[in-house]
């Protein structure tokens, strides 16, 4: 093994892979060429911050360092991440071959373990948002922070397509459908090149999010094609953008271990999708395998087998290179097998361009926490704040004049806004880290002549309070202490705090900050307003931006809304009754307010296309008074056909031809049997059927209410014609 001359000089290159002239397959061969087996084992593991010393990453040529949730250094500032990161680098490029380290670190929100960084909403409400514009630039933003402290390689996205609200991870799902997963696959691109060069990584392969009772780890027990029609497509579609890496799963398929998937890994993320990057496992997933605590030769004969490419380690990683080596060494595993994995871990190494800068690039560690990303940040919480309810028009609220009340317990606290993986692995209440609370945001938004009140608890309101905006939802959690198998209601502290603000009179807008919906249905009725805020990060201030209407809400529902736990899981389309169907969010109506009581409607929930009926259905509005029953019409053309009569709040309106658009307008009847004026309508083009009876309303429609509710019609159920 020839010693390779200093990296990141102008010295002239002495040996072909350290040429960058030559192309990277070139550079990888020759470089794989020059490897003991030794070398390989090392590129192969990932050791914790915490349990590995520089001197080690030397001896052992390790091919990547971690840090953990909230594993930092002291202080935990931007310099001091990027001191730690180039001694650990220096140490490994100190190995004869001088092979560069890859550091990762989960920044799934913002480089969330770094005290100061720009800390974004999670990934449900930037599904919220729509806007895989806005994401992919969110991207650009992170990767920026994240090499300004050396780090290499973010553990994000999370792809996953969360079918369960049970789940502890759901906020980290951009939502329950595939199609919303995978259109935000832009922040993969946003981070690999758009701007700084950060490998991203698709996880967790797969099907994590459709476990059994949503149980974090559990078993995905799916047929082949519902695995591949729901979990499947963002990681097809992360492939399909380059994805540097892809993390598995704990959780197992039908009772199968993803670790040890080799059909899943190889065949079909590796073979069919083409995925050229390497797969990482989970923290200790590797161990898990064989059902027994620790690692043993068989989780480690199994993983590597069945298309593992790089193990992660934290603790073990010295037994973990031992047993490989044993296990190589016997012939059970190949060393084809070895060299293709060093293959993928070399090629991104070369193509990010490490061994030509393998230092922290300084001039980007300054942009940690920056203005112009906090201004991206505030942007998105903006555009992830979902209006659900708006009785009265009593949103957006007046800057001037008047008192306005905020309570609650996450009004005026970062760490409860900004949730789980952040700056801890849990998350924490409290100013963890610098920003903007919501109600700091509130104070900077209105003028001199309106007075802000805050009490935590809503003590002290009293009639003279033109609005009470009251802050409440769930506390920080993250993977493993976030399901919920119970009542996924409000806590005993936010109940409370309501009940002192109804007693006032004064009216209640409700700003819910929570990783995933609630059960809010018994409680909706006393609300005036209600905004899904989601977990929105250190920017309080886009939350406000939409309050007082400096921002229209644009956000729509990226899951389906239970009306109570006892449905979860509950998904578009699966004929369950929602609080608010998926895609619903209302708009700051532009008509002038409306003083009549309310008698909307209310929402409806979903439809159910055939070649020759369509099922509508919606759900009663918390405020609505006195409707005796519905009435659909057909719209055509500027007139009125009878389409049917309800009773309840769903009817099938049958008697259509394929391929057809069809516009549908359903009113509500008063108590005298008399059509109210509140009405929505929809448009809905009926299909043939097509292979497996798939029938869609095409395209996806809103219509507004004339309340200001929307009625979105999205997919009909497949295999229903
Ligand atoms: C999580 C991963 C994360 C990893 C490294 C695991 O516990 O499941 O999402 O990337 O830790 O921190």
């Amino acid at each position: 093994v020839a010693a390779a001359p200093p990296i990141g000089t102008a010295a002239v290159a002495a040996l072909p892979y350290q040429d960058p002239s030559l192309p990277v397959p070139t550079r990888v061969a020759d470089l794989l060429s020059r490897m003991s087996l030794d070398d390989k084992l090392g590129q192969m593991t990932q050791a914790e911050r915490g349990f590995v010393s520089a001197g080690e990453i030397t001896s052992y040529r390790l091919g990547s360092v971690l840090s953990g949730g909230g594993s930092a250094p002291s202080p935990n500032t931007a310099s001091s991440w990027a001191d730690m990161y180039d001694a650990f680098q220096r140490a490994a490029i100190a190995a004869p071959l001088g092979i560069p380290l890859l550091y990762g670190s989960d920044a799934v929100h913002g480089h969330n373990n770094v005290v100061g960084a720009t800390i974004f909403p999670h990934n449900i409400g930037l599904g919220a948002t729509r806007d895989p514009e806005l994401v992919g630039r969110i991207g650009g933003a992170v990767a920026r922070e994240v090499a300004g402290t050396g780090v290499d390689w973010n553990f994000a996205p999370c792809v996953c397509v969360a079918r369960n609200d049970r789940w502890g991870r759901t906020y980290e799902s951009f939502g329950e459908k595939p199609e919303i997963a995978s259109s935000m696959t832009t922040y993969i691109t946003g981070l690999q090149e758009g701007g700084a060069r950060v490998l991203a990584t698709a996880k967790h392969y797969l099907g994590d999010g459709g476990t059994t009772n949503g149980t974090d780890q559990g078993n995905t027990d799916l047929p082949e094609t519902e695995l591949r029609a729901i979990h499947l497509p963002p990681f097809r579609q992360a492939v399909e953008r380059g994805v540097a890496s892809v993390m598995l799963s704990y959780s197992s398929w039908n009772g199968a271990k993803l670790h040890g998937h080799r059909y899943l890994v190889t065949d079909l993320l590796k073979t069919e999708l083409g995925f050229g990057g390497f797969v990482v496992s989970d923290w200790n997933g590797v161990d898990q395998i064989d059902g027994a605590t620790g690692l043993s030769a068989t989780d480690v004969r199994t993983a590597v087998n069945a298309g593992v490419d790089m193990v992660m380690a934290p603790e073990s990683w010295k037994s973990f290179i031992s047993l490989l080596r044993t296990e190589v060494q016997a012939g059970r595993v190949a060393t084809t097998r070895i060299d293709d994995a060093n293959r993928r871990i070399l090629t991104k190494k070369f193509e990010y361009g490490l061994f030509e800068k393998p230092l922290t690039d300084r001039s980007l560690t300054g942009s940690v926490g920056s203005a112009a990303h906090r201004a991206i940040a505030r942007e998105a919480v903006a555009k992830s704040q979902v209006l659900l309810k708006n009785s009265g028009g009593i949103l957006p609220l007046a800057t001037a004049g008047g008192k306005i009340f905020v309570a609650g317990k996450s009004a005026d606290d970062i760490g409860n806004q900004s949730g789980g993986w952040t700056v801890s692995w849990q998350g924490s209440s409290g100013p963890i880290t610098p920003g903007t609370t919501i109600l700091q945001g509130i104070r900077a938004t209105v003028d001199s002549s309106t007075t802000v009140t805050y009490d935590r608890t809503g003590s002290g309101i009293d009639g003279t309070y033109r609005a009470a905006i009251a802050v409440i939802g769930e506390t920080p959690y993250a993977e493993g202490r976030g399901d919920r198998t119970g009542s996924m209601g409000l806590d005993s502290e936010d109940q409370q705090t309501l009940n002192t603000l109804r007693a006032s009179g004064v009216p209640v807008i409700v700003v819910l900050v929570s990783g995933r919906p609630l059960e809010i249905s018994s409680h909706l009725p006393d609300w005036r307003a209600l905004v899904a805020a989601w977990l929105p990060g250190t920017e309080g201030q886009g939350v406000a931006d939409v309050l007082f209407g400096r921002v229209p809400p644009t956000g729509k529902l990226p899951v389906t809304w239970m009306t109570s736990a006892s449905q979860q899981p509950i998904n578009d389309g699966d004929g369950k009754q929602a609080l608010f169907p998926y895609g619903f969010g209302l708009t700051y109506s532009s008509e002038p307010e409306d003083t009549t009581p309310p008698t909307a409607p209310g929402t409806p929930a979903s439809s159910e296309v055939t070649a020759s009926s369509v099922k509508l259905s919606w759900a009663a509005a918390s405020d609505n008074v006195g409707v005796s029953g519905y009435e659909v019409v057909r719209v055509q053309g500027g007139t009125e056909t009878a389409a049917a009569n309800a009773t309840s709040t769903s009817t099938t309106v049958s008697g259509l031809t394929a391929n057809t658009p069809y516009t549908f307008a359903v009113y509500a009847r008063d108590a005298a049997g008399n059509r109210s004026p509140r009405s929505a309508t929809v448009t809905v083009t009926t299909s043939g059927g097509g292979t497996g009876g798939g029938c869609t309303a095409s395209p996806v429609v809103q219509s507004q209410w004339g309340g200001g509710y929307v009625m979105q019609v999205a997919v009909a159920n497949p295999g229903t014609s």
